[in-house]
């Protein structure tokens, strides 16, 4: 797939059952014809994105999944983040945008999510180190997230986070970035302040996620959204008796409203009750490569 060097057009693809419709768009399973290689295929009006004012964040969108899929030598071969969901590739015609994506059999977090409520601790600690480990490699490449929630993380066939929609993300260059965007839920206190902020962000948006799957619903949630910013502000978290202590440990060393505060990526990995819980499983490639 990755090999084709020519131009791609839509006659190229054999469509088939839309899977989603977004703001901009919608998005289809798809076949190459050529060797029958299965793709979700994103399409987007260029009409209703230069209405909107976004090219330019569209651009960025593809450029940032893009560089993260590069594989230049110097980085280990893993640098396809086996739960980073892939971009194979782009085209377009005079009406549309076009990204070829790497298919997720099991749809979105979200609907998993709202099927059973609540998650187990084996599943949700799963989701955590798998999340710690690609954010590691964003980080690593510059990029910060900003936008990890249930509606932005779709599943592989074993059930694998896959990172999906880097439309809001940063790639940060030197300087630190203050735009006002995502989620209310999921906003850290630096963010809804609209102070200078980094990849710490992403540290505060995992906490929060790490709550919402165990309890269902995410911690700062409330009746209107002057109150959600601030209990967010206060970190006004509780926890009720169901959490488990473990997980509640490390939500409480990730919501933290000082983000150097924030427990490191690589000691949510090493956390006891991830490492307790977890049952990740890499695909044979990446075990290869160690
Ligand atoms: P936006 O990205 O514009 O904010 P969105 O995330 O809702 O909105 P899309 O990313 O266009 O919209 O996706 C629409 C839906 O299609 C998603 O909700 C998801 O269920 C499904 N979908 C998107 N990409 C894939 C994929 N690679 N594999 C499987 N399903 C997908
Ligand atoms: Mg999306």
């Amino acid at each position: 797939m990755a090999n084709t060097t020519r131009c791609l057009t839509i006659d190229d693809f054999e469509i088939g059952r839309p899977l989603g419709k977004g703001k901009f768009g919608s998005v289809y399973l798809a076949r190459l014809k050529e060797n029958h290689f299965i793709v979700a295929l994103k399409i987007l009006f260029k009409s209703q994105i230069e209405k909107e004012g976004l090219e330019h964040q569209l651009r960025r969108e593809i450029e940032i999944q893009a560089h993260l899929q590069e594989e230049p030598d110097h980085l280990h071969p893993s640098s396809r983040h086996h739960n980073i969901l892939r971009l194979y590739n782009y085209f377009h015609d005079t009406r549309r945008v076009y990204l070829i994506l790497e298919y997720a059999p099991r749809g979105e977090l979200y609907k998993e999510l709202q099927k059973s409520c609540t998650l187990d601790e084996q599943r949700t600690a799963t989701i955590m180190e798998e999340l710690a480990d690609a954010l590691t490699y964003c980080h690593q490449q510059k990029v910060i997230h900003r936008d990890i929630k249930p509606e932005n993380l779709l599943l592989g066939l074993r059930g694998e986070v896959k990172i999906a929609d880097f439309g809001w993300s940063v790639h940060t260059p030197s300087l630190r970035r203050r735009t006002m965007c995502g989620t209310l839920d999921y906003l850290p206190p630096e963010m809804i302040e609209g102070r200078t902020y980094d990849e710490k962000v992403d540290l505060w948006c995992i906490g929060v996620l790490c709550y919402e799957l165990l309890m269902g619903s995410p911690p700062f949630e409330s009746a209107s959204h002057s109150e959600t910013y601030r209990r967010i502000l206060k970190v006004d978290v509780r926890f009720p008796s169901s959490m488990p202590p473990g997980a509640q440990d490390l939500i409480s060393k990730l919501l933290r409203y000082q983000p150097s505060e924030r427990l490191p990526l690589a000691q949510i990995l090493t956390h006891p009750w991830v490492q307790a819980h977890s049952r990740r499983v890499l695909p044979p490639s990446a075990q290869m490569v160690s």
